[in-house]
């Protein structure tokens, strides 16, 4: 039975003290122990950035591949050997920016993969310049005078996409995303979890203390009907994006299960492809 201690690597890891990534390692250290994984099963991939240098702080397999292509690496992983955990992690540029395009494919898709992203609504890495989740006229290094472009949604991009699973949580709340961590990996299908991830050395906005006093808890809400897609659009809506917990969850066929000679589908004809607006529906 694995133990906290075999995912542990005998590195320090380089961030900042403070940085919410920390609290991210953990809870995928926690997370993956807690589902008894072995780590010799577990991957761990990810792309370019702070954030992306944890998949060399945690004694798994894993690959710190290209900026933008950690997802598209990890789907390779995943379909070459299917009985892997895989869970890739990286940051708001690197996911929605440079990567957006694989965010897209991968959550239409359906891969049984877990991608977390630590949001930090920055580029920390470069030292601090605007990023895809900046807001509006937000004042950093590259936008001196205010950004000038509207930022991305990652749950309701990610709800467009058509994903299977969609939670977000703060790394202030290692209990809350070491449990919606575990919930992703369960999940057969692709799982999406964004997490508010602190950049304390360059963003002085969106703090631990911002978050803990603006983030609604949608555990606390009985009206949420996390498999409702359109009350989860409008409550990513009302909230603007600061809400914790299950947003979306909806089983349907993964990528795997979906590809030609699996699911007794060996003779799969185009008239089999004649779907009614309902099986659309339900896919
Ligand atoms: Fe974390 Fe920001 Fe430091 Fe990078 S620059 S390690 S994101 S606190
Ligand atoms: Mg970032």
């Amino acid at each position: 039975m694995a133990t906290l201690h075999d995912y542990r690597m005998d590195i320090t890891p380089n961030w900042c003290p403070g940085c919410g990534d920390f609290s991210v390692l953990a809870a995928i250290q926690k997370a993956a122990v807690n589902l008894n994984i072995e780590p010799e099963n577990f991957v761990l991939q990810s792309g370019i950035g702070c954030s992306g240098r944890i998949s060399g702080y945690l004694n798994v397999y894993g690959m710190h591949t290209m900026h933008g292509r950690s997802l598209a690496v990890a789907q390779g992983v995943k379909l070459a050997n299917r009985d892997l955990t895989v869970v890739c992690a990286g940051g708001d540029g690197d996911g929605f920016g440079i990567g957006g395009n694989h965010f897209v494919h991968a959550a239409r898709r359906n891969i049984d993969i877990t991608y977390i992203v630590m949001d930090n609504q920055i580029y920390g890495l470069t030292k601090g310049q605007m990023s895809p989740t900046s807001p509006k006229g937000f004042l950093t290094k590259s936008s001196p005078e205010g950004n000038p472009e509207s930022p991305i949604s990652p749950l309701q991009l990610a709800l467009s996409a058509n994903a299977s699973f969609i939670a977000q949580g703060f790394s202030g709340d290692i209990k809350h995303i070491t449990s919606l961590i575990e919930q992703g990996i369960r999940h057969k299908g692709f799982a999406f979890i964004n997490i508010f991830s602190p950049c304390v050395t360059f963003n002085k906005v969106f703090t631990y203390d911002f978050f803990k006093q603006n983030i609604v808890n949608l555990d606390d809400d009985p009206q949420y009907d996390s498999t409702d897609r359109t009350m989860a659009f409008d409550k990513v809506e009302q909230t603007d994006g600061f809400v914790k917990g299950l947003i979306y969850r909806k089983e349907r066929m993964d990528f795997v299960d979906a590809l030609p000679g699996r699911s007794g589908k060996e003779n799969l004809s185009n008239q089999d492809l004649q779907l009614s607006a309902d099986q659309v529906q339900n896919l």
